[in-house]
């Protein structure tokens, strides 16, 4: 699917967020359109009349205002990005997550990182040389049939895991955002060792994907019982 796409003069990037204490989105929309995606209340603030994943705005002059931003702000961790990939696949042309990242690292600024794509591997001569950076990569189930019916637009999951790999061997400091657990999710155990500094686990705990969950018979899937015996082994990972 082709998304609408706009070019857009923000009028700020860096963003207070309660994650962390900074998020930078170079982008509102995502082109992933992940089904059960938290950010499409973001919708909101866009004028698109699109369903979210069918329209991106791309905030042209993010790298000139992040970089009159981090002049004035209070330097602290900047989360890259919050309510859409940062990687999606626009990135690969405008750039503006690349540059983005240059100006946090050059100034010094905590970075982290979090994507669906192994495009970040592009940016790893930035990554690799940076003083307080990690990248997380989302990674949902192992099994790449579950991936397809919740994020039919996203990168497969042995992208991910290689990206993973590729980006821990070469020093970064790595995560994986297990985040919905979804079917599949207790592969990701053997998948993932040796590949990651740290883990974050959480269950589906909003209702955007229920439909996709009743269509092929996963109802179980959203129980509490599957969440803990889905995530044994990646606890103790
Ligand atoms: S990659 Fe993230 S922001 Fe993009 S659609 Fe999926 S969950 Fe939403």
């Amino acid at each position: 699917m082709t998304p609408t796409v706009r070019e857009v003069q923000a009028k700020s990037v860096l963003s207070k967020s309660k994650i962390y204490p900074w998020v930078v989105n170079p982008y509102t929309g995502c082109e992933h359109a992940c089904t059960y995606c938290y950010a499409r209340f973001m919708k909101r603030f866009s004028s698109h009349p699109e369903p979210w994943g069918e329209f991106v705005d791309v905030k042209v002059n993010a790298p000139s205002l992040l970089r009159a931003e981090v002049r004035k702000k209070r330097r602290a961790t900047v989360w890259v990005s919050g309510v859409c990939d940062p990687y999606q696949p626009l990135e690969a042309h405008y750039r503006l997550t690349r540059q983005c990242l240059e100006i946090l690292v050059e100034n010094r600024w905590p970075v982290v990182v979090q994507t669906r794509s192994p495009l970040v591997l592009r940016d790893l001569d930035i990554l690799r040389d940076a003083r307080d950076v990690e990248v997380g990569l989302s990674i949902t189930t192992a099994d790449d049939s579950i991936r397809e019916l919740f994020e039919p637009c996203a990168p497969p999951i042995a992208e991910r895991i290689r990206a993973l790999d590729e980006l821990h061997r070469a020093g970064v400091r790595t995560y994986a955002m297990i985040a919905p657990v979804l079917p599949g999710a207790e592969g990701l155990a053997d998948l993932l060792r040796g590949k990651v500094d740290y883990v974050l686990l959480d269950r589906m705990n909003y209702h955007y994907a229920d439909r996709v969950y009743r269509e092929h018979g996963l109802e179980d899937a959203l129980t509490a019982e599957f969440y803990y015996r889905a995530t044994q082994d990646l606890r103790s990972l």
